[in-house]
Order: structure tokens, then sequence, then C-alpha cells
């Protein structure tokens, strides 16, 4: 039965207002805790070498700033927190000179340590620097940062990476974190950020919805504006002593709204401090507290939604899947339910804490919502228990190729207060009509197939196997070792082209149609053929078959088209490899530069000393090396100077967000002139759109690959698309 609103509401809004302002504190701590363990790293590495792993952390979360400058200091590029942090409106900082920023006497300082790690080969230089905030004519005031520069060279041309880090962080920096992660514009709840002398410094839309100012007409201002002068002094004395020695008050408050009307809001201020422990703002979290309105609201949403992840909870799934099955009943249509539990959140919980394992779940639910389409719908259901829903989905492979999308992205490390954790999930899955009719029963067969994916070493989807078309993946695992016999096997090949359009090479990549399945996507099987071995003598196949097809590409004419293929590290680490690339070589008569091994960056860094020399032999030969996946395996920028590498295929997932984010671009384009600046090609993958083309080849980037250049496609079809024109005959 639904609570009466006006006796449950107190409470849970108190609870739900609370939560949500410590999410926010948290926010501020995670924001700190990048702070702190950067300084950590500046105090303890006194001859560093950047990590990039720490780079990422902060480039991803936007909180670091950085700035790329030639050899003179002139700065080539800034990320998206760099110039209002250096406070630079109009033309911006690129063009300007970092030595215009610095005072007289430091710019000595900083010409001879840069000139140190040019000509005394330094790896990178920590040190404390004074940098001008500019208003776009002149500097105006002063900030200490710390600074760490890395030299990046190449045979051509030296040019430094800045990480810029104040020394002081305060209010500008907790307000920029707060933007940063969207949320004072998201959120349902009022908000109210005050500074910590009580000056209003930001508000939201809710907000104004509730008390009629805009942010303009309180901006600077004590929130006192708002009071309906219904508390007495010794209210007010009781809430600031609560504030500052708790550090936050949660409770009831009567304000007025801009017409003049008074009403009750439920209400948690929290303070905001800074890892010195000092008060750096205040933040004001609140509902309107006049009944009707937001309890009904509230109370629906309470109702059915999981208060933690927003998602919908148990009760509105088992409304939805009964509204879609009488559709599908009375349309012929089929539904799916995947059955997703997470294998490693109880170790996760018990070793890092309720709150980490609450923001672990927070990610997985932000990642299932991107990975559902619309009308779907992902829900949670228990403690580390998820199920999405899909409307209409009854064959293999779609259920698959959106299983496996799950999978890979639940797959992909968690960032939660600098701790890197890998969660991972299993998934099983019934389908309506094939596994039963109603949600009770189609629920018990997707958990059931849940636990043989399990058993199968976790990360693994398992379809139900009701009939005997349906067997699920744990037989897979044995097939693909038939599958090369079975002649199931087969290439398609992606085309990579220039900056200016022309194709230059393709990357070969596997297909499997199974005989009872039908297609089986790669990131299934793939792991899979890893985990079992199978991988060696599919990649040999892989190896050779890419080969002869690259030679019938020449002989069509591509002559100087290469051929990448993908690699394993289990691959890599078979000391027969080098020997069977060189045999492949000689029988099809390839030049070893028009091969490409790819290797993705986790991998090629996991793979053993042995192997990474096996590739060393390779390249010695010719052969080239390419990192696949770039940023997304943490790899230290040390260790990848290291690597035997030619080139950089950046992966798609910072592609996607290119024409959108700025801090999307500013990642690109980090990579971007990091590869450069190694003396490497660098790639993208996942092209889709012509503005994403547009922003890589505007950001230097050399090729791409991607659906908008060319599907992955039959040998026949990228000749039919591609085959080179023969020139005219002379008369
Ligand atoms: P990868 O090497 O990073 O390959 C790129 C993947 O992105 C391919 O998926 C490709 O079809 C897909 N793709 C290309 N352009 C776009 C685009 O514009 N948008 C989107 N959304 N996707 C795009 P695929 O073929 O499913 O392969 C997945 C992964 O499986 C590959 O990732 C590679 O790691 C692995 N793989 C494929 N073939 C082989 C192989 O022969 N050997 C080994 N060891 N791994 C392979
Ligand atoms: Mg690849
Ligand atoms: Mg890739």
């Amino acid at each position: 039965m639904t609570p009466h609103p006006s006796s449950a509401a107190p409470n849970d809004l108190r609870n739900q207002l609370y939560r949500y302002a410590q999410d926010m504190q948290e926010l501020m701590e995670q924001h700190s805790r990048v702070q702190a363990r950067y300084q950590a790293v500046l105090q303890s590495q006194g001859r560093a070498s950047l990590s990039n792993d720490l780079l990422l952390v902060g480039i991803r979360e936007g909180l670091t700033p950085y700035l790329v400058t030639d050899s003179s200091g002139m700065i080539a590029q800034v990320n998206a927190c760099t110039e209002p942090l250096l406070g630079a409106p109009g033309p911006g900082l690129r063009g300007l000179s970092l030595m215009q920023l610095v005072p007289r006497a430091q710019q000595q300082t900083l010409v001879t340590v840069l000139a140190q790690l040019v000509y005394m080969n330094g790896s990178s230089a920590i040190l404390q620097c004074q940098i001008g905030l500019y208003d776009g004519v002149e500097v105006d005031s002063i900030c200490q940062f710390d600074v760490l520069i890395v030299p990046l060279q190449t045979y051509a041309k030296v040019e430094f990476f800045w990480l810029l880090h104040p020394a002081n962080p305060d209010m500008p920096d907790a307000l920029s974190a707060l933007q940063q992660f969207n949320l004072l514009n998201d959120s349902g709840f009022g908000l109210l950020l005050t500074d910590a002398s009580a000056a209003i410094c930001a508000t939201n839309p809710a907000f104004t919805r509730i008390t009629g100012f805009e942010a303009s007409e309180v901006i600077g201002r004590n929130p006192e504006l708002l009071s309906a002068g219904r508390h007495d002094d010794a209210f007010y004395q009781s809430f600031w002593s609560e504030l500052s020695t708790l550090g936050s008050w949660s409770g009831e408050f009567f304000n007025r709204r801009k017409g003049g009307q008074i009403y009750p809001e439920w209400k948690t201020v929290k303070a905001v401090k800074n890892v010195t422990g000092d008060t750096l703002a205040y933040l004001s979290v609140f509902a309107d507290g006049a009944h009707q309105r937001v309890d009904t609201d509230q109370l629906a949403r309470m109702a059915y939604h999981d208060t933690l992840t927003g998602l919908p909870n148990r009760r509105l799934l088992e409304d939805r899947v009964a509204q879609s099955l009488s559709q599908a009943q009375r349309d012929g249509l089929g539904l799916s339910l995947l059955f997703i539990d997470l294998d490693r959140f109880k170790p996760i919980n018990d070793k890092f804490g309720h709150e980490v394992g609450d923001q672990v779940l927070q990610e997985v639910a932000r990642r299932l919502k991107k990975s559902v389409r619309q009308g779907d719908t992902a829900a949670r259901v228990g403690g580390d228990e998820f199920v999405i829903m899909l409307q209409g989905a009854v064959r293999a492979a779609d259920v698959e190729s959106i299983a496996s999308t799950v999978l890979t992205k639940l797959g992909a490390p968690i960032i939660v207060g600098g701790h890197k954790l890998l969660v991972g999930a299993s998934i099983g899955c019934a389908r309506y009509p094939q596994d039963g009719g109603d949600m009770v029963t189609l629920l018990k067969h997707a958990d059931r197939s849940m636990y043989a994916a399990k058993r199968f070493g976790g990360n693994h989807f398992c379809l139900h196997e009701g009939r005997g078309d349906l067997n699920g993946v744990a037989n897979l695992g044995h097939d693909l070792w038939q599958a090369l016999e079975r002649n199931e096997m087969h290439l398609v090949y992606q085309p990579q082209v220039t900056a200016g359009g022309a194709l230059c090479g393709c990357e070969a990549l596997l297909r499997w149609t199974h005989g009872a399945l039908g297609s089986v996507l790669p990131l299934t099987f793939v792991p899979l053929a890893e985990a079992t071995g199978a991988i060696l003598p599919l990649g040999d196949w892989v190896l050779d078959s890419a080969c002869r097809q690259l030679k019938q590409f020449q002989e069509a004419g591509l002559h100087q088209l290469t051929m990448a293929v993908n690699v394993s590290a289990r691959q890599l680490n078979d000391p027969d490899f080098p020997n069977r690339v060189c045999q492949i070589l000689l029988a099809t008569g390839i030049a070893p530069h028009l091969l490409e091994l790819e290797v993705t960056e986790s991998e090629a860094l996991l793979c053993e000393s042995d192997g990474q020399q096996r590739l060393q032999s390779l390249r010695a030969l010719g052969v080239k090396i390419a990192v696949d996946d770039f940023g997304t395996g943490f790899s230290s920028l040390s260790r990848l100077h290291t690597l035997p590498v030619d080139r950089l295929k950046i992966d798609q997932s910072f592609v996607r967000d290119l024409a959108t984010s700025l801090n999307a671009r500013a990642i690109s384009q980090c990579f971007v002139s990091l590869g450069l600046a190694m003396g490497l090609e660098v790639v993208a993958e996942g092209v889709e759109t012509s503005e994403q083309y547009q922003v890589l080849t505007n950001q230097g980037c050399h090729l791409i690959q991607g659906y908008f250049t060319g599907r992955p496609m039959t040998a026949q079809a990228l000749l039919a698309q591609f085959k080179p024109v023969s020139p005219a005959l002379p008369l």
C-alpha cells in the first residue's frame, strides 16, 4: 500500500536529502583526494616519471589543468579547465607565451629548468611556480602552483607538457568541481551554494522554481533574503552550532518565496571543507515542503525508484514487464530479460566500505542506462543485482550484442576515491515466448542462466538453455576449437584512410558464424578463445589469411595497402610467434612494413618481457606495431616510451563524445599530441560522423578508421569500393 504522504514524507525526504548532500560532499572529497594524491606523487617522486594513471584520472575528471607549450614556452594546447583557472576570456591562452604569465624573477628559473630537461635528458621536473591570472589584456593577480613539467621529444622538436596544481585549493576549485560533475543543474532538489562568509555563489534551476528568485537576483547576497522571520535567535544559534561542530544540519526551515508566500523546506546544509579542515563553502539542499506538489512527485519517485541509483526498482520493473508482455502477446513480439549480477562487488564493499560500494553501484547504474536503447528498462532489483528488459529482442544475436556491450561497459575499471576497481558482471538471459510467459518464470530462468555464466568464471553471458537452438555461451568455449574445421570463421576488413580521405590500410577483424547460434560477436568469443587457448590456432589462421588477402589486394592494384591484424597477449607469449610471422611473410611474399600487429594497450603491458622482446625483434624486421584501444589501459607514459611501438590507436570511447564535449576534445588532442611528440602515427578508431572526422583531422590525427569512412566489409566489397582506377593507356 502506498504510504500516506503526510505521514511518510518527512523522514524519507530527510533521508534522501541527507544522502544527496552526502553525495555532493563526496564529490568535493573526491576532488580533494585527486589533489592529495597528486600532492603525494609530487612529494614521493623526486625524479618522478609521470604516471599516466594519475594523468588520466586528473584529465578525465577535468580537474587537472594542463597545457602543452613549445620549447620556448609558447602555449599550443590547454584543456577545458585550464582557461577558466588561469582566467582567460576572449582569445584564450593559445599562442601566448607562458613566460608572459610568469613574474620576471621566476622566468630565469624556468628557462634553466627547461634547458636542463632538454640538454641533460631529464625525464621531468617538479617546481613551485607563480603564474599570473590573465584577464585577456594583462596579468592581474598571481597564484602559486605546483608544476610538473615533462618534456615530449621527437627527432624534430621539443615540446613540454605542464601539469598545474593550485598550491592552495580554494573556492574556485570547489565550484568548478561541482560544475564539472554537472550536478547543480541536474538535480530535482533546490541547491544553494554559499562561500564561507555565507554569500550566495551558485543556485540551480530547482532553486528558482521553488523560491521564485533567479540566480542573478541572489548571487552575492546572504540567504537571509529568503527568511520568513518564523525562527527565533535560539533556532539560528543551534543551527550554526550544529553546522560548525558536526559539519551538517538537517531539518525543517520556513522561508518566503519571492511572491511573499511562506513555505516549509526540508533542508540539509553541509559545510564543505578542504583537506586542512577550513570551511570553503556551505551547500544547502532542499525540497519544497508545501505538501501536495512535492510529496506526490517525490513519493511516486521513491515508491518506484531505487533511492541510491535512481533506477526503476523491482516494482516498476514488474509493472513495465507486465505491460510489455501484454503488448508482446497482442502484437506477436518478443521480449528479453537480462539478469545481471556483479562479479566482485562483495569483496570491494568489504574491503573499501559501503561508501565506496554505493558509488560503485551508482556508476554501474549510469553505465547500464547508457547501454540500453530507448524504451528498454534497466532496473535495480537487489543489492548488486540488476535487470534489463529489452523490448522486441528475441534473436540470439540481438540479445548477445546488447549483453556484450553491457559486459564491456561493466568490465571497464570504475574509479572511486582513487581506487581503480574491476567489478565485472555475469549475465543470464531469458526470452519471451521461448523461455516463459510471465515475469516470474522469465526471471527465474534468467537468474538460472546467470548462475551458468558465473560457473564459467564470471564476465560471461548465458542464454537460457530452454531449447536446442538456444544453447548459451557455456558451450561456445568447446565449439571454438572446432570452428576452423567447420569453416565457420571468416575475416572482414575495415578501411583506414588518411586525413585527406585516401585508403591506406585496413584492419582484419574476425567473424564467427556459429552453426546453431548464428553470428557471435568477437567481444564474446575472443576473450573466450584467449581463456581457453583456442586463440593460438585461431590467431595463426587470422595472420595467414590476412596476409594472403593482402597479396590479393596487391594483385588487384592496391600496392601500398597495409594490413593490421589483432594479436593477443597469449600469442605474444608463445616463443614460436616471431618464427610463424616470418614464415607467413615469406610464404605470401608480403613486405614486413605492410603488416601491422595490433596489441591492446593493457595487453602490451601485461605480456611478459619475453613477449615484448618478440615484438621488438619483429619490429627490427620492419613489421609495424600498433597500440590498440589507447587510453583505456592506464599505461604509464614512461612504459610507453619503452615499448616497441609505431602507432597509437585512440580508443573509440574517446571519439564518441568529440562533437559535444570539450573534455573529450581535450583528451583526444592530448593523445594526438603525445603520439606526435613521441614520433608515432596516430589513428582514431570508431569515427562515425563527419564532425568527429573534422575535429580529429584538425587536431592532427593521421589516420581515421570507423563507420564514417567504411564499416568492416568483405574483401570483395572493399575492392569494389576502393579499387584503383587503371590509368588510361597512352595511345
Ligand atoms: P578492435 O581491434 O579495437 O576493433 C575495432 C572494433 O570496433 C571492431 O569491432 C569494429 O567493428 C568496431 N568499429 C569499427 N568502427 C566503428 C565505429 O565507427 N563505431 C563503432 N561503434 N564500432 C566500430 P569487432 O569487429 O566487434 O571487434 C571487437 C574486438 O575484438 C576488436 O577490437 C579486437 O580487440 C577483437 N578482435 C577482432 N578480431 C580479432 C582477431 O582476429 N584476433 C584477436 N586477438 N582479436 C580480435
Ligand atoms: Mg584492433
Ligand atoms: Mg580498438
